[in-house]
């Protein structure tokens, strides 16, 4: 398949089975805006609570925040967004469009010329006021990143939590960039969600911290699903890194558009706490109770995009197989991210007790793991509607069922089916899920 057919027949299947669509849409839709569908928010947070799992639930060094997206305007100027976080943006002479003058090739991608104005720098940084007075005083900004949410209130988890260093601090949350061009769906965006960690650690043991975040982060997508040969680690040269930063890795994956960042894990030294020490006035340098050293901490961040990594889950799952002289999309994810984990299908929707009776299950089931229940069409045409969102079980209820209390059990992958008894339905099913 051309990758170019493989990226469109997948947004066409978001589409049409409801995991994203455009934000707006009725109106035209907003450049850079998506919205999840019912398929598309319990796949996206499935992403995030398998993240949240395995970077704060199975931890013993880590702790969760929630952050406002609104901060104190201060924020930005200690962190260095308000006077650089900025792309070069130049203008094609010949049809007027913007592009980011490191995205070019030599010519516009929109007409082919190649003569372009000279670059200005844009910030990213969406401004807002607050309050009803538009005055200079009232500026505020969306957060383009979440990280500084967690600097600012290194303090407060200090004292609530009394941690010892090594220990981090995770957060999920909105992040906002007026990017100069967006694409590829919800790969760029403007609006878009990031799971950022701040791990603190003594500076003298944070080269070695580094590289186990990124092991420990590579893996975790690994073991989601994607395949091996799909990711892979760039190493930033030193001509890539902020003056600050002493490394910084990306975890890349190799969409239908080419490798592309997911994650990057940058070893930020102790930049900045000492900024927003010096910006707040506040003493935010750590006192080891033992050795009563003080200093500030080196900094490891992980930060990811969680829109991206639901991008990459959904491209690495996407297949498309041959059976009966017909093509059948399937979306392989994992157990842990499959928007729904079984559907229940009456074979029949007007006999009322087939009916009644897959209703009574999925409701039973339900109480466990995520179930639909669907009647709107065929059995063939159920089946296909559940492997292309990924559903992993079928569950169907036929005249025999009435009789033999048995249903028909059907594996996504396998298409293989089983009659399990009704009784012992949730046990077989809790043992495939690990309930
Ligand atoms: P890029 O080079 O692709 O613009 P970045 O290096 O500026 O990304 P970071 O500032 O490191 O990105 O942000 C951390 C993560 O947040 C990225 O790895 C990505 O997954 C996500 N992210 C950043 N910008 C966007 C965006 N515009 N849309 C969707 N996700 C984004």
């Amino acid at each position: 398949m051309q990758k170019n057919d493989l990226m469109d027949k997948i947004l066409s299947l978001c589409k049409r089975r409801g995991f994203i669509f455009q934000s707006s849409e009725i109106y035209g839709g907003l450049n850079g805006a998506w919205d999840y569908g019912p398929m598309g928010v319990e796949l996206k947070r499935n992403v995030k609570n398998a993240w949240w799992k395995a970077v704060v639930h199975s931890r013993e060094d880590m702790v969760g925040l929630d952050a406002a997206i609104l901060m104190h305007p201060k924020t930005w100027e200690a962190s260095g967004h308000a006077a650089n976080f900025a792309d070069i943006l130049v203008e094609c002479k010949n049809c007027h469009n913007r592009f980011r003058q490191d995205h070019l090739k030599g010519k516009c991608p929109t007409c082919g010329a190649k003569e372009f104005t000279e670059g200005k720098a844009f910030n990213l940084m969406f401004k807002t006021q607050v309050g009803p007075v538009a005055d200079e005083k009232n500026i505020c900004y969306l957060r383009p990143e979440t990280a500084q949410g967690i600097f600012v209130n290194f303090g407060n988890i200090l004292d609530t939590t009394h941690r010892k260093l090594p220990f981090g601090i995770a957060q999920i949350g909105k992040s906002f960039r007026n990017e100069v061009t967006t694409s590829n769906s919800i790969f760029r965006t403007r609006e878009f969600e990031q799971m950022e960690i701040e791990y603190f650690t003594h500076p003298n043991d944070a080269e070695e911290c580094h590289k186990k975040w990124i092991e420990e982060r590579f893996n975790w997508y690994l073991n989601l699903g994607i395949r091996k040969e799909n990711l892979q680690l760039r190493v930033h040269g030193a001509d890539e890194l902020a003056h600050y930063a002493k490394g910084c890795s990306d975890i890349e994956y190799h969409f239908p558009f080419g490798w592309s960042e997911l994650e990057g894990i940058a070893n930020r030294a102790d930049f900045d706490l000492k900024q927003h020490a010096q910006f707040s006035g506040k003493d935010l340098q750590y006192q080891d109770p033992i050795t009563n050293e003080k200093f500030y901490p080196f900094v490891i961040e992980p930060s990811g995009g969680c829109d991206r990594a639901t991008l990459a889950f959904l491209v690495d799952a996407y297949h498309e197989e041959v059976v009966n002289d017909q093509t059948r999309a399937v979306l392989r994810l994992s157990k842990e991210l499959a928007p729904i984990k079984v559907a229940v299908l009456p074979l029949l929707k007007k006999n009322t007790d087939i009916v009644g009776l897959a209703k009574k299950i999925k409701k039973d089931l339900q109480k466990n793991l995520s179930c639909v229940y669907d009647d709107t069409a065929a059995i063939g045409k159920l089946y296909r509607r559940q492997d292309e969102v990924g559903t992993f079980y079928c569950v169907t209820v036929d005249v025999e069922s009435l009789t033999d209390k048995k249903v028909t059990v059907r594996d996504r992958d396998t298409m293989q089916q089983e009659r399990i008894g009704i009784d012992q339905l949730k046990q077989y099913l809790s043992e495939k899920f690990i309930l």
